[in-house]
């Protein structure tokens, strides 16, 4: 099992040493609300262990892979009308910000395509 990173702002946030409005917990993920908000739902489904994007995620651990698209599913299941977005903003120039794998789960809204 991978150790949590120091200085990781969702390492901090699994082990609830900074606080966040949690939405699911299972054995491989954790949920919680994005405070800056894009869309009526706006969820971000992490791992537990830390792995900073999810093609690292699934070469190491392809379960906890398997258990966040699972998780952003039910997650998106319970907020709408079956229309979704699942995000991985992967990289800098992509937008990554936070480099602990995170799946934006966005929902409740129409979107256009393609992103900016
Ligand atoms: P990224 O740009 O890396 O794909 O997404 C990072 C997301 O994390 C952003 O949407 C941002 O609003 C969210 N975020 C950043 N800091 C915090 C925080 O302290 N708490 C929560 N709940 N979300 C955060
Ligand atoms: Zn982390």
């Amino acid at each position: 099992m991978s150790q949590p990173d120091p200085d990781c702002l969702f390492c901090k946030i699994v082990a609830g040493d900074i606080p966040a409005e949690v939405v699911s917990e299972t054995e491989h993920t954790f949920a919680f609300k994005d405070i800056n908000p894009e869309a009526p739902t706006h969820v971000l489904v992490i791992p537990r262990r830390h792995e900073p994007d999810i093609g690292s995620l699934a070469a190491a651990d392809p379960d906890a892979a398997i258990a966040l698209l699972n998780e952003a599913k039910s997650i998106a299941d319970q907020a709408g009308n079956g229309s979704y977005r699942l995000v991985f903003n992967t990289g800098a120039d992509a937008n990554q910000t936070v480099f602990h794998c995170h799946g934006h789960v966005l929902a409740g809204r129409s979107m256009s395509w393609p992103p900016g």
